[in-house]
């Protein structure tokens, strides 16, 4: 089953001479249950292409799929429901409200969607993610590490059809890079969870199912199961076609 997809999704920036074709035709579908990493130069659309399919942005034409459902045609309204309800979002810049303690900023999408928490589920996911001890403190009295976990537990504990992560190991050092890595990983593994991330490292790159490659705002590589140096060369050859 496919949790989202893209369809000839066109995206276009601007108009006339200044215009720019960020997604210039892009199709690609992503499997429920799978972890998947979008990669590619600086420029090739990998944002716009994440913020379609998450209805933070809109298509020029095309569709960007949910479920069943063809967000290009929504409303804000209905999009601003669906990001709440439906997806789960980790940033580079970890995205917590300072004046909120962890536990309330995790717990905030489902409390403004009315909501009910599910306890157990919260408990687990903040003990898996060690940060079990520290939901009474704001973000400015937590790690970076601590700060995306508790961003993690906020993405993760609605049970969202998918989530999509924009560079989340980007603010990290390597080890607390790596413990966020592998949570993601252990939530695709154990809890069937659905994941898209867009990520410039290799290294984090080679702990998916699949990597997808963007160059000039169209698909242009799908490599299933690769390992890190299978994902450096074919980046390379990308950089060689251009
Ligand atoms: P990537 O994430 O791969 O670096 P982006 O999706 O951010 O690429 O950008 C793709 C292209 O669209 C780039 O040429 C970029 O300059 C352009 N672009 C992105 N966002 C905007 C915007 N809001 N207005 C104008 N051009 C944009």
């Amino acid at each position: 089953m496919t949790a989202a997809a893209a369809v000839d999704l066109v995206k276009v920036y601007g108009r006339g001479d200044t215009a720019v074709r960020a997604l210039d035709g892009v199709s690609v579908g992503f499997v429920r249950g799978q972890f998947t990493a979008i990669m590619g130069p600086s420029g090739s659309g990998k944002s716009t292409l994440m913020h379609c399919l998450a209805g933070l942005d809109t298509a020029t034409s095309g569709q960007a799929l949910l479920g069943g459902t063809n967000l290009s045609v929504q409303p804000d309204r209905v999009l601003t429901k669906v990001r709440r309800e439906r997806i789960g979002f980790v940033f580079q810049a970890f995205n917590l409200l300072p004046q909120l303690t962890a536990e309330q900023n995790i717990t905030l999408p489902l409390d403004l969607a009315g909501r009910q928490v599910e306890r157990a589920f919260l408990g687990d996911l903040t003990e898996l993610l060690g940060i079990g001890d520290r939901l009474a403190h704001r973000p400015g009295e937590l790690s970076g590490g601590q700060q995306q976990r508790v961003a993690l537990a906020r993405a993760l504990v609605s049970r969202p059809e998918i989530v999509f992560a924009d560079e989340p190991t980007g603010n990290l050092d390597s080890r607390s890079g790596s413990e966020v890595l592998s949570f993601l990983s252990h939530s695709v593994r154990e809890l069937g969870q659905t994941i898209v991330m867009v990520t410039h490292d290799s290294a984090v790159a080679g702990h998916t199912d699949r990597v997808v490659l963007l160059a000039d705002g169209r698909i242009a590589g799908d490599l299933d199961q690769p390992d890190r140096d299978a994902i450096t060369a074919a980046l390379r050859d990308l950089g060689g076609r251009r």
